[in-house]
């Protein structure tokens, strides 16, 4: 999977993709998907086409969560925190955030901002996760707890960020997946045909 253009951010629409090997489907619905190969998307597209695609997301991630307000999602994500990345810096806020929408690219991001206090100069890190994951299964709600917290160490989309993602999480290859695959779905459900 090729690393997005910006840095800190979950990001889609990827500007690299190469046309010549997109799959013989309708692309556009497929826009949260166009990392994965051509043959993973025509299954995807068989699973639309059959209409079997609500059906197989209920069976694996129709539980909710609990986590609704901005104090129990940072008690959520640095409780992840503590358990595996110990040495990551201490975060000052973790957030819902209606700005973060797939729809324009970003579904959460990680941002430092240096304060001077006193004489000295100290950074801040803070985690705002898409408002959408608060009515979601709880892996999912993991899986972008997950990836913010590994940008507190890799910046860069690289392998270590995501040797780092499936530390902390071992499905976490198949969450962004089939988190993608939900995204796919709320798309298609809420498209007026
Ligand atoms: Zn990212």
């Amino acid at each position: 999977m090729p690393p997005p253009p910006e840095t800190g951010t979950f990001l889609y629409n990827e500007p690299t993709i190469r046309f010549d090997r997109l799959p013989s489907v309708m692309t556009a619905d497929l826009k949260y998907l166009l990392h994965y190969p051509p043959a993973v998307l025509d299954k995807v597209r068989a699973l639309i086409d059959e209409d079997r695609l609500e059906a197989w997301l209920a069976a694996r991630y129709a539980d909710r969560h609990a986590i609704q307000t901005d104090a129990a999602l940072y008690d959520y994500v640095n409780q992840i925190r503590q358990r595996h990345l110990k040495n990551a810096p201490p975060l000052s806020r973790v957030a819902y955030d209606s700005r973060q929408h797939p729809v324009h690219g970003t579904l959460g991001t990680n941002t430092r901002v240096a304060r001077v206090q006193g004489s000295r100069l100290k950074t801040k890190h803070e985690i705002r996760v898409a408002t959408l994951f608060r009515d979601t299964a709880p892996a999912f709600l993991r899986m972008i707890a997950v990836h913010e917290l590994a940008h507190l160490k890799e910046r860069e989309h690289t392998k270590a960020f995501y040797q780092l993602c499936q530390y902390m999480e071992p499905d976490y290859h198949q969450l962004e997946f089939d988190l993608r695959l939900y995204l796919t779905w709320q798309d298609i459900r809420s498209s007026p045909d």
